[in-house]
């Protein structure tokens, strides 16, 4: 073929991909036009997880609907004149380049007022065609409506996840920029349901209410102001005790810009460091400022990651206000270890009373299959198949491991996996035949949630039934628990928000229902660091030997190492 030089529409759709990946990053870069406009409220409306709709309105400074036309076009910026104005940048935007993109890969529409105006014009576009601009009646400010996003992109419409997720990453956006700007009002709409709301007071406190809710906010506490050099470190971080099962609900600011950062959310979550458990990520918003010429915002095509000029020294002040302001915060006494202990019934706390014992059977021995003979699964083939043999216990290494002897030699079996593996077939087993086993509570527990945990918890309300959970809606934020699968013995409002919070990022297993039978046994399972006896030891083992697929926690992760004692008699040179 030729040389020739593509089309302008061509440029434009290929060049959306980069900067329009999802709905969400529709999402953001209305959202931080608005903001550039000097906006005091910004409404957000999603409908389907943003492929049917999305719309941002805000009160800001409009555009003259003769600029209209510009305002779509690839870079056309009214933010950046020359090169050299990005070093001292304080607008979001500067490329130019999100009405272009979304705009060709939408039907899009903008309206937009400026307050010195009588009435707004507005401007179609639809997958990169203009229309013509015409008048509108509406309040100053703009409004812009993407409708079947990626219609005419089908290869990016399938790639797009379940509308729970894509929502989920919408909500993420709004967070990140409600917590950086406390001084504006946010709200989020999804599906005709306000999920977040922002005072727009200017104070952080009442942003991280809005977007943690009340309960969980009270355990968010400010930085300690940190100062080294020209970097100073503010914000607010979670206590351990809310922290979460993934690394959604951290947000890292620099210089008022949300990015990603692994070098900072590392330099948090060592911050961390022995006071949270294995599988758990602090929660809250870490904001960073240092001056511009110490930064390059100009990286990466939705400004989603930024250069340090010395990244290292960012990340020590990062870590030290963390550690510091935590350190404040904790009783210096460790918590109480937690007993776990599978020879008793379950433990039942106090407020979990069961409702009629009769109900409550001791777990019910698994159907032991033909190939569950301890020999026949020795025989030479290795534990990465089949069931594992019958073992002695010997031991506990790091309050994590227990070392057994096999008949063929040793075995070193991570507790948590396996308690997680035991649960899971017990579960999968209950579903598949008489249903999940239920406590009810004697007292419904009342929680509140996150919005993204009441959504899951509504979305799924079925999966979490069929698996034991009864949660129903209590008002506002809040749902009231009245039953409980009956292998979550303790903390249930820890498991169940873990649980809520592994569906809404569309964590594990390829189902919903997967996905709660997973996490429910993941999160209920005994944890590293638990010292266990040997009775205690033996009763998970046994277990263990009467799992159909032992070898494997509910995330794939391997629960045992096996040495032969052909390689433990190779590795002494005795061979
Ligand atoms: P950038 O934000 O990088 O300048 P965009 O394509 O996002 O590029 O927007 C192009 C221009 O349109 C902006 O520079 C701004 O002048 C104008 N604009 C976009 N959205 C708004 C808005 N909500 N309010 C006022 N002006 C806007
Ligand atoms: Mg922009």
């Amino acid at each position: 073929m030729p040389i020739v030089r593509l089309d302008e529409a061509t440029v434009r759709r290929i060049a959306a991909g980069e900067v329009v990946e999802r709905p969400a990053s529709v999402v953001k870069e209305l959202v931080e036009n608005a903001l550039d406009a000097g906006a005091r409220t910004i409404r957000v409306e999603v409908v389907a997880g943003g492929r049917e709709l999305i719309r941002v309105q805000d009160d800001g400074c409009g555009i003259p609907a003769e600029e209209l036309p510009l305002a779509v076009e690839r870079h056309a910026t009214s933010k950046l004149r020359r090169f050299e104005d990005l070093a001292r940048l304080a607008s979001y935007g500067f490329r130019g380049e999100a009405l272009a993109a979304i705009s060709a890969v939408s039907d899009f529409e903008i309206a937009s007022r400026p307050s010195e105006a009588s009435h707004g014009g507005r401007l179609r576009v639809r997958f990169g065609k203009s229309g013509r601009i015409e008048p509108v009646g509406m309040p100053v400010g703009t409004i812009v409506t993407v409708r079947d996003l990626f219609a005419n992109v089908p290869a990016r419409r399938r790639f797009l996840r379940q509308d729970a997720t894509e929502t989920a990453y919408i909500h993420r956006v709004l967070a990140a920029l409600a917590l950086a700007r406390p001084d504006v009002r946010v709200e989020l709409v999804v599906d005709r349901r306000t999920v977040l709301t922002t005072p727009g007071s200017g104070r952080l406190v009442d942003a991280l209410a809005g977007v943690y809710g009340a309960e969980t906010a009270a355990k968010i506490v400010p930085l300690e102001p940190t100062n080294s050099g020209d970097v100073v470190v503010h914000g607010a971080i979670g206590l351990p005790v809310v922290a979460r099962a993934n690394r959604q609900a951290l947000f890292v600011l620099v210089n008022g810009r949300w990015i990603e950062s692994r070098t900072l959310v590392a330099a948090i979550e060592q911050a961390y460091h022995t006071l949270l458990m294995v599988g758990r990520y602090p929660i809250g918003v870490v904001a960073v400022s240092l001056p511009p010429d110490r930064v390059d915002v100009n990286v990466h095509p939705t400004k989603r990651e930024v250069r340090f000029a010395d990244e290292r020294v960012v990340a020590a002040a990062v870590h030290e206000a963390v550690r510091r302001t935590l350190l404040c915060h904790l009783p210096t006494q460790p918590p109480p270890a937690v007993t776990f202990n599978p020879l008793e019934q379950p433990v039942v706390q106090r407020r979990l009373l069961v409702a009629d014992p009769s109900r409550v059977p001791v777990p019910a021995p698994l159907p032991s299959s033909p190939t569950a003979n301890s020999r026949e699964a020795s025989a030479g083939a290795s534990p990465a198949e089949g069931r594992l043999p019958v073992l002695r216990v010997l031991g506990q290494v790091r309050q994590s491991y227990i070392i057994a002897e096999g008949p063929d030699g040793m075995y070193l079996i991570d507790q948590h996996a396996a308690h997680e593996r035991i649960l899971l077939e017990q579960l999968l087993e209950q579903l598949a035949t008489r249903g999940v086993e239920q406590q009810r509570l004697l007292e419904p527990l009342v929680l509140e949630l996150s919005p993204q945990q009441l959504e899951a918890s509504e979305r799924y309300a079925g999966d979490l039934r069929q698996l034991g959970w009864e949660v129903e809606p209590f008002g506002g934020a809040s749902v009231a628990v009245r039953a409980v699968p009956r292998v979550v013995q303790r903390n249930i409002e820890r498991v169940l928000t873990a649980v809520l919070d592994d569906l809404a990022s569309g964590g594990r297993g390829t189902t919903p229902l997967e996905c709660v039978a997973i996490s429910t046994a993941c999160h209920s399972a005994i944890r590293a660091g638990q010292e266990l006896s040997l009775p205690e030891m033996r009763e998970l083992i046994r277990q263990l030997e009467q799992c159909r697929a032992p070898n494997a926690c509910g995330h794939g992760r391997p629960t045992v190492v096996h040495l032969s004692t052909e390689e433990l008699e190779r590795h002494f040179g005795r061979r």
